[in-house]
């Protein structure tokens, strides 16, 4: 009875202990995120946004937003960091790595994280903090909520036979990769 209570706390403290520790590197990669944006900030590359890509304790990629500097309004951080960690492993799909970011991804960057088959993301702040700072995160969010005519960008779908001849092509293409 005795030898089982204790064997029962070294399994509490040390399930507590990895707890901990897990904790620790989520806020050790988050604060990673956090001085890639003020690099970036410093520098003039664009806004205070970072990212750091990892997988299994191992930093596949990391970067800031570099709008300014590239003149690239899809240089955000999420998806500068997507290219730089694609291109280190050298795969377009980074599937079980976990994107930090000091902020919430915009809904083009979870698209982006989506599309990286990254399926886990932690961030410092929100929409409504990078609302507060002068960006239209939260009003992005907003705006895809709402159904396609009620948006401010106007969408027209007009059908062609080129449109309908590549399809037909593309479900003859052997050997397509899907992704
Ligand atoms: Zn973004």
């Amino acid at each position: 009875m005795f030898i089982n209570s204790i064997d029962k706390i070294i399994k509490i403290t040390i399930f507590t202990f990895i707890r901990m520790k897990e904790k620790m590197d989520h806020l050790a990669f988050l604060k990673l995120s956090v001085e890639e944006a003020l690099d970036g900030m410093r520098a003039g590359d664009g806004g205070p946004f970072g990212a750091v890509i990892v997988r299994r304790g191992k930093i596949l990629g990391k970067a800031h937003n570099t709008v300014l500097k590239s003149h690239d309004p899809s240089a955000h951080a999420e998806v500068n960091a997507i290219r730089n960690a694609s291109a280190h492993v050298q795969d377009h799909h980074l599937t079980g790595a976990t994107i930090y970011t000091n902020f919430e991804p915009c809904p083009m960057c979870l698209g982006a994280i989506y599309w990286a088959d990254i399926r886990e993301v932690y961030y410092c702040a929100g929409r409504q903090v990078a609302e507060r700072i002068g960006f239209m995160d939260k009003h992005l969010y907003e705006e895809f909520a709402r159904p396609t005519q009620d948006r401010e960008i106007s969408t027209s779908v007009i059908t062609t036979t080129d449109m309908d001849r590549l399809l037909d092509e593309w479900d003859l293409l052997e050997g397509k990769i899907l992704y």
